[in-house]
């Protein structure tokens, strides 16, 4: 699924991340598979793998061990304006923390993960000049799928009670997400704050975990100096505002009085999903091997869904794309389609002992086994 394979017509990306061997791993690792058996090439988006017999695999970008988390949301996240991002791999590869869906205030600037990141940029590009006459509103949700049950991990109270979540379609084929909290959050402090409060638990290698933005963005768009009918306020007018001090409301938007409000509304969604892991490793049964079919189901619909829309007769007619097949593509129909844009990164272990895992990954840029 890099740029170069049959994808070539869609908007998806893939990064492939190589982690360190942490302390952890060590203690972990039978000693005699510790060696790093994957190196980053001197050609770009290149890795090899020793002993391999097709040693050589290709991505849009490859971060090595060294990568810093700044380096790998300089350099992959932020051209792309977050649309839609998801993190591949087998356990402990290194997702979340790529992803940074489970930063808690505790973690130093320098190591946090994407979420963060992005809120940051974000905030910080609508406090801009160039958004002086707009009114934002950012609202968030952090969802988790396991075994095709769909969790709000920012429900409030016992998670009997509350309302279960399901997914509707309009009949323009936006997808409408019920009975889930969305909490309006001003500050990446905010976001932080809801994201380290969730008890993803051990389950959590075992589910996807979907972090969602909403960004409704109201814009003053002036009529000029023809003139046009009075401006009125946004119909939202207690909205919070980012700029500061706080706004001055007056009848001057932007050196014109007169125009109209416009809205637009953006979603961006964050995929940490679960363990690629085969079944077999964990010599699974009974619950573990229900949920291991719910896992892969989930992953290998996705992985068809997007090389559907990478076949353009599939895309074109798009009752043919299996979104109905799990909750993760159901959930996710209307920003996988379309013009989204998606970068899929894909977390390796460096150890031998992950090697089988490993090469699995290298192959499943398209996710299917
Ligand atoms: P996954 O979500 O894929 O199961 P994690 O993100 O939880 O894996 O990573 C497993 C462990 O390795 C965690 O303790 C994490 O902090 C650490 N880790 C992962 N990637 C890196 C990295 N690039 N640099 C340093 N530590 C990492
Ligand atoms: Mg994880």
């Amino acid at each position: 699924m890099t740029s170069q394979g049959g994808l070539g017509t869609t908007s998806v990306q893939v990064a492939l991340r190589i982690k360190p061997l942490t302390a952890e791993d060590i203690e972990k690792l039978p000693s005699r598979f510790q060696r790093q058996v994957i190196t980053t090439s001197y050609t770009p988006g290149q890795v090899i793998v020793e002993n391999e017999k097709r040693p050589i695999f290709q991505y849009d970008y490859v971060f090595g061990p060294e990568a810093s988390q700044e380096d790998v949301y300089n350099k992959s996240v932020t051209n792309l304006l977050g649309k839609f991002l998801e993190a591949y791999g087998q356990t402990s590869s290194g997702k979340t923390y790529t992803m940074g869906t489970s930063d808690e205030a505790s973690v130093p600037n320098k190591s946090q993960g994407i979420v963060p990141r992005t809120m940051s940029a974000l905030f910080e590009k609508i406090k801009s000049e160039q958004y002086k006459t707009s009114k934002f509103t950012i609202k968030v949700s952090f969802i988790e799928i396991h075994n095709e049950d769909l969790i709000d991990l920012l429900g409030q109270g016992e998670e009997e009670e509350r309302p279960p979540v399901t997914i509707r379609e309009d009949s323009k084929g936006n997808i409408y997400w019920t009975g889930l909290q969305e909490v309006k959050v001003n500050s990446v402090e905010d976001v932080i704050k809801q994201v380290g409060f969730t008890d993803m638990n051990a389950k959590s290698s075992r589910s996807h975990a979907i972090f969602s933005v909403t960004m409704i963005h109201k814009k003053f768009v002036p009529y000029g100096p023809m003139g046009g009918p009075p401006a009125t306020p946004p119909p939202d007018s207690t909205n919070l505002d980012l700029r500061s001090p706080s706004p001055k409301v007056s009848s001057n938007y932007g050196g014109y009085d007169e125009g109209e409000w416009e809205t637009i509304t953006s979603k961006f969604h964050f995929v940490d999903l679960a363990g690629s892991e085969r079944l077999k490793r964990t010599s699974a049964s009974g619950d573990r091997a229900k949920e291991g079919i719910s896992i892969n189901s989930g992953l290998l619909a996705l992985g068809n869904v997007i090389s559907a829309l990478g076949d353009p007769n599939k895309a074109r007619h798009m009752t043919h794309i299996p979104y109905r097949d799990s909750k993760l593509t159901r959930l996710l129909q209307d920003s996988l389609g379309g013009n989204a844009q998606t970068l899929m990164i894909a977390c390796v272990s460096p150890a031998e002992y992950n090697i089988h895992e490993t090469i699995s990954t290298l192959n499943n840029g398209t996710i299917s086994p």
